[in-house]
């Protein structure tokens, strides 16, 4: 039997980023097993459902690079792959059930339900529905039915049961069926809950494994009862742990940066940094290699060495560590690339203006090693493109006084503007002979001169950056800075 395995986002908001992790697992297994990945859209809830959300949702994991072969805009022979547009299917399982007694129509108001759930709370004991409902005759049901009460279809879980099924991560769990409440299937508006929805499309869409996260763990003993009473295999599951802030305790934070997708990609984290670094939240090919690409994560994924833990640490210097070393093995124009797309995808201002893009790659193959961000491009390029403002303090700081400061551009201005090839050798030779010609040290010769042209005391090597700055523009450079001290 061929794998088939799903992704099956609630459109109640945006992905998160553990999300895409899960997508990614999913994703390469299905690939590895040569199988088939379906996205199925879980909309049944209307009360959280977000105007919007699948079609984001469905947008980001693209921009992560990910695809699947059967799913909303894919097609497939296993749609509709969105819920609501499959209420008439799970309403007819819905009443099958009731028919075999695996499940009981409801008649119970919200006041009644609650003040129950009150009462069980004064007395201590878990919130649980009382099967007052499943009592009813069947000409009671029939008759309250036809007059139109509002109602839903609850499951009928049998009493003091073990349920046990095997997850692939985390071994054997049992649960016994006393801790197990009479779940609602089918709710009032006709819809039906996630428990009935989940169990019937996977089975119909013929999933074979299901991967997700762990936190559906207290779940899958009502699935298992639902599977049972429709006659139905038992997929394999594979629960994937959690992931939460390294050095916090349960959950990714706001506080300690970004937590959805999408806000990663809109930060300047490349799709392909962002995919390695979530390849080992929760799984680890017990060596040493870290950087792995796609197909090396594809070839060497497997359930088996999933980690069996409850929460995975997303540390979140690492990953910024991982993006600079992804910017950092490109090629200059396709980091480029990728700074165009980028900057038109979040209309983000790249600060380059018309200049030629062949200024620009030169610019950015002078940043890229210490790029750990796209953003960090425009925060260390901008003076290639535009007279930057020179702060006096940091101009003088080099030079013992504010006369050797000015002696020394002075110097500058009169050896710059008489070189004859403005060529990164000859202004480090010339340079060079000036400085000792004249008792300078290097460094406060070099970073006034550094100072002057970008108002920075951190830019890449001096004469590389003058070489490209050109002739004219760095001698104006270091009049206009030799203005401000006069
Ligand atoms: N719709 C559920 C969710 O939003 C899917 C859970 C599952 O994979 O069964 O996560």
């Amino acid at each position: 039997m061929s794998v088939r395995v799903r992704m099956a986002p609630s459109p109640t908001g945006e992905y998160h980023i553990g999300h895409i992790r899960t997508v990614l697992y999913n994703w390469a297994f299905a690939k590895k097993e040569e199988g088939t990945f379906v996205i199925r859209i879980e909309d049944t809830d209307r009360e959280r459902f977000v105007e919007g959300a699948a079609d984001r949702i469905l947008a980001v994991i693209s921009l992560y690079g990910l695809d699947w072969d059967e799913g909303p805009n894919k097609g497939g022979s296993f749609g509709p792959y969105t819920q609501s547009k499959r209420l008439d299917l799970y309403k007819d399982y819905a009443e099958n059930l009731v028919e075999q007694g695996d499940a009981y129509y409801c008649f119970c108001t919200k006041e009644r339900l609650s003040d129950l759930r009150k009462q069980q709370r004064e007395q201590g004991i878990p919130p649980k529905y009382d099967k007052k409902c499943l009592g009813l005759s069947k000409d009671a049901v029939k008759e309250r039915l036809e007059a139109g009460e509002s109602h839903v279809i609850r499951l009928n879980v049998p009493e003091n049961r073990d349920i046990t099924f095997s997850d692939v991560v985390y071994g054997d769990i049992t649960v016994n069926t006393n801790d197990i409440d009479d779940q609602v299937l089918l709710k009032s508006d006709g819809f039906p809950t996630y428990h009935l929805a989940v169990v019937i499309d996977d089975h119909l869409m013929e999933i074979t494994h299901i991967m997700r996260g762990m936190d559906w763990i207290p779940s899958t003993p009502k699935h298992v009862l639902l599977y049972e009473a429709f006659g139905w295999d038992l997929p394999i599951y594979a629960h994937l742990p959690n992931i939460k802030e390294l050095g916090g305790s349960k959950k990714l934070s706001k506080r300690f940066g970004s937590v959805y997708a999408i806000e990663f990609l809109k930060e300047g984290y490349l799709s392909e940094a962002l995919l390695n670094f979530l390849m080992f939240l929760g799984w680890n090919p017990g060596t040493e290699k870290e950087i792995y690409t796609l197909e090396e994560f594809i070839e060497d994924f497997s359930l088996e060495d999933v980690h069996k833990t409850d929460l995975v640490a997303f540390d979140r210097k690492k990953l910024l560590w991982m993006n600079g070393q992804y910017i950092r093995n490109l090629e200059t124009k396709d980091l480029w690339q990728k700074l165009k797309e980028w900057s038109e995808r979040f209309e983000i201002d790249l600060g380059v203006g018309e200049i030629s893009e062949e200024y620009i790659l030169q610019a950015l193959s002078l940043v890229q090693t210490r790029m750990k961000l796209l953003p960090d491009f425009m925060e260390r390029t901008t003076y290639f493109f535009k007279e930057p403002e020179i702060p006096v303090e940091l101009l003088t700081k080099y030079a013992k006084s504010p006369e050797r400061t000015k002696e020394i551009l002075e110097k500058f201005i009169d050896l710059y503007e008489g070189v004859k090839e403005w060529s990164v050798e000859i202004l480090d030779q010339t340079s060079h002979e000036l400085i000792e010609k004249h008792d300078y040290s290097p460094k406060e010769a070099f970073m006034t001169v550094r100072v002057a042209i970008s108002g920075r005391k951190a830019t890449p090597p001096l004469f590389d950056m003058l070489g490209l700055i050109g002739k004219e523009k760095s001698v104006n450079r270091l009049k206009e800075s030799l203005k401000l001290l006069e």
